[in-house]
């Protein structure tokens, strides 16, 4: 009997694991750098959690959710997004009596059931940041100028920031009802999907990837046309915060994003190098969230990224490339009952210190030990024999040039240290 790994998940290993974490050393150094803060949230919520902060009629909620029933009956929802769960710590843990904003940022893998295909996973990770208790337009600049400068860092520069205004819910209804009334006239040119959607969630058409109604479009009334004076002001402060940082954008007035919690500004990163899948990072305000989730009224802004989808940029971009330049181990190989004993205790001391440090337990002979010493690619080989243990005296072999030291066992620490 073997197992494969569910459909759509990935096991990340070997050299990928170094793009990975280039990734997000990235990431943890950029928000270091914008006094970000880590948060951690578990993998599971209630599902009440994200029916109703997601939204009861989002394609999220209607058909990507994993859920689950416990033994007493509870229901649970592995987290399809991140921004629930830290709505709900925040709460919960009373964060509001802090200073405002609350700077929050998480990397956490992310769980959609949907039919997986390139950059498009039931398992994907996503790095987001959340500003919560930020009202100002500079506070939503901010928050993309974050997303913007990661891609910059990692390479990516041939990005469009797409960005939109919805307004307050008011805006919204008022919007969704002149969308409403030019869907209706239209309805017999809607793919049988958007035709319920006219029904239930009529916005959720201009997310419709179908050509002929990504086509009608182009005549539909947009979001800015119902904005209030507040929330029309409010997009306008914070398309000049970002002219400020010098970050360009598109202003899409048929950006509406696929959850129910955004108000006002709304924006996506999109790539030019990908394909079908080329949002790479989206996010925007949404200022009723914390109030419906059993909150405080608290005004906030938040993206999510999909480190996936980053990555495959990168790989078709070539900028992930072979970690060829690291040093490579120390590697002790040892003759002898003794020489086993001294190298094994060699070997712990160099670990302890932090120098990458590679010894044989699988008692091999050391024509076999020296052949994983050249497979695991190391700097340096000491091989520690009776007459080592009894002069306490070892050659230190670099790999590269074959040229060797003789120190004491007791200054081979001091010897890396020195050389490294
Ligand atoms: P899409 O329109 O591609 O379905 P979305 O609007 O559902 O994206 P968000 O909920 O905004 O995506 O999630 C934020 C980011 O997470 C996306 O911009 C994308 O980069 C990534 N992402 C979303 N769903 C997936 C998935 N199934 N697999 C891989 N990455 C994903
Ligand atoms: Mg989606």
């Amino acid at each position: 009997m073997t197992y494969s790994r569910p459909k759509g998940t990935a096991d990340i290993w070997g050299k990928d694991i170094a793009a990975w974490r280039r990734v997000e050393d990235a990431i943890r150094a950029l928000c270091r750098a914008f006094c970000i803060d880590e948060i951690r949230t578990p993998m599971y919520e209630y599902e009440e959690l994200f029916r109703r902060g997601i939204g009861e009629t989002t394609d999220v909620v209607q058909k990507e959710m994993f859920t689950f029933t416990d033994a007493g009956g509870r229901d649970y929802a592995l987290r399809p997004e991140g921004t629930a769960g830290v709505v709900r710590a925040f709460i919960e843990n009373g964060m509001s009596s802090l200073s405002m904003p609350q700077k929050l940022y998480y990397i956490m893998p992310v769980f959609r059931a949907e039919k997986p295909q390139k950059g498009r996973y039931r398992q994907h990770h996503q790095f987001g940041i959340e500003y919560i208790g930020a009202y100002n337009p500079e506070c939503d600049a901010e928050v993309i100028s974050v997303a913007r400068e990661l891609l910059f860092k990692l390479g990516i520069e041939d990005v469009e920031l797409h960005i939109n205004s919805i307004g307050w819910p008011e805006c919204r209804a008022k919007y969704n009802n002149a969308f409403k009334t030019f869907l209706g006239k239209n309805i017999d040119k809607l793919c049988p999907t958007c035709r319920e959607r006219f029904e239930k969630n009529p916005l959720r058409v201009l997310d419709c990837k179908n050509e002929s109604c990504k086509a009608l479009m182009a005549g539909a009334p947009t979001s800015v046309d119902t904005l209030d004076k507040e929330c029309r002001a409010h997009f306008m402060g914070v398309l000049a915060a970002l002219e400020a940082l010098g970050i360009d954008y598109i202003v899409d007035p048929f950006l509406v994003r696929g959850l129910d919690y955004y108000t006002r500004t709304v924006f996506e990163f999109k790539s030019t190098s990908l394909g079908a899948q080329d949002t790479v990072c989206g996010g925007g305000r949404y200022d009723g969230l914390i109030a419906e989730c059993g909150g405080q009224d608290t005004a906030s802004v938040g993206f999510g990224m999909g480190i996936e989808r980053l990555l495959l940029i990168m790989e078709e971009k070539g900028l992930i490339k072979a970690q060829t330049d690291e040093t490579g181990p120390v590697f002790i190989g040892y003759i002898g009952y003794s020489g086993k004993n001294a190298g094994a205790r060699l070997a712990l001391e160099l670990r302890r210190v932090g120098i990458p440090c590679e010894y044989d337990i699988m008692e091999r002979g050391v024509k076999a030990q020296m052949k994983r010493a050249d497979k695991l690619n190391a700097a340096y080989s000491i091989i520690i024999g009776d007459d080592e243990v009894e002069t306490g005296r070892v050659k230190i072999k670099d790999m590269r040039t074959g040229e060797a030291v003789e120190k004491g066992i007791d200054d081979v620490i001091t010897y890396f240290k020195e050389n490294n």
